[in-house]
């Protein structure tokens, strides 16, 4: 399988297939995260942590059927191309992953966060025209958990080629890797031993077949996933799953079944924003 994901696109960084940042995501991460923090903020250390939980699975989750799908070889045929040029951008950093590493990685999912934030917001005006109030509360600090380990993953992603090439590397990060708190670099190395990714030949994996391993961005439940994978190599039920395990559909389906949730007072109708 890998053989065939693996395969070069033949489009090099730098083209129209990169990832696009926008300028718009600093200030608007900003202003969610202030309002979150302010309006939002976790009422008692288990609201916290249980938010924290499962905005940590759900990331794991959502961030392993991203990497499955986009390095999938079908995908460099798929009917929308914004999924196209993103397959190739997935599978162009087999063949030059130490790009991750020097340039800003983290611009590339400016627009995921977006895109996201701009969901909450939508579905937030909604529901308060609708309803007069605001979605359920703990929404904005989850999305806000979603994107900031997002942040994370793909900061760390960045990190661990720059330690397998030896630049630079925060002390911190060195050490959490360590730690087995982030993903370790010879754990993110694996997903890159593949036949016929170009610049990996010394990284053969045994007797030279391909692995299709490792897709994790945080440490999470990958070795299960990777198994499901394995035993249900099936595109039907990635493609599904990449349109469902997303944030945008989880923010959708928490605010549709907001809005069809019986009313309840709360301080909104008051004329205040809970
Ligand atoms: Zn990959
Ligand atoms: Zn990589």
């Amino acid at each position: 399988m890998c053989s065939q994901k693996c395969a070069s696109p033949g489009r090099a960084f730098g083209s129209k297939y990169e990832p696009a940042s926008t300028a718009t995501e600093k200030p608007l991460l900003t202003v969610f995260a202030t309002y979150t923090l302010r309006h939002k903020y976790p009422r008692t250390l288990r609201e916290f942590f249980g938010t924290f939980a499962l905005a940590y699975l759900f990331t794991d989750a959502f961030l392993h059927v991203l990497h499955m799908f986009f390095d999938h070889e079908h995908n460099q045929h798929y009917p929308m191309q914004w999924v196209v040029n993103f397959a190739v951008y997935f599978q162009v950093h087999h063949d030059n992953p130490i790009k991750s590493a020097t340039e800003n990685h983290m611009e590339d999912i400016d627009n995921l966060c977006t895109v996201t934030i701009a969901f909450v917001v939508f579905w937030h005006c909604v529901v308060w025209r609708t309803k007069g109030r605001a979605l359920p509360r703990m929404l904005y600090l989850w999305t806000l958990l979603v994107i900031g380990l997002g942040e994370l993953a793909i900061f760390n992603h960045s990190k661990c080629h720059a330690r397998t090439h030896e630049l630079e590397v925060p002390a911190w990060t060195v050490a959490l890797q360590d730690a087995g708190v982030l993903v370790h670099p010879a754990t993110h190395r694996r997903h890159h031993s593949c036949i016929t990714c170009n610049g990996n030949t010394a990284n053969l994996p045994e007797s030279g077949v391909t692995i299709n391993v490792n897709y994790n961005f945080l440490v999470g439940l990958s070795p299960i996933y990777d198994r499901i994978y394995h035993a249900y190599p099936i595109y039907t039920i990635l493609h599904i799953l990449f349109w469902t395990v997303n944030p945008m559909f989880v923010i959708s389906c928490v605010a549709l079944a907001s809005l069809r949730s019986a009313d309840v007072p709360t301080p909104a109708v008051k004329g205040k924003v809970e």
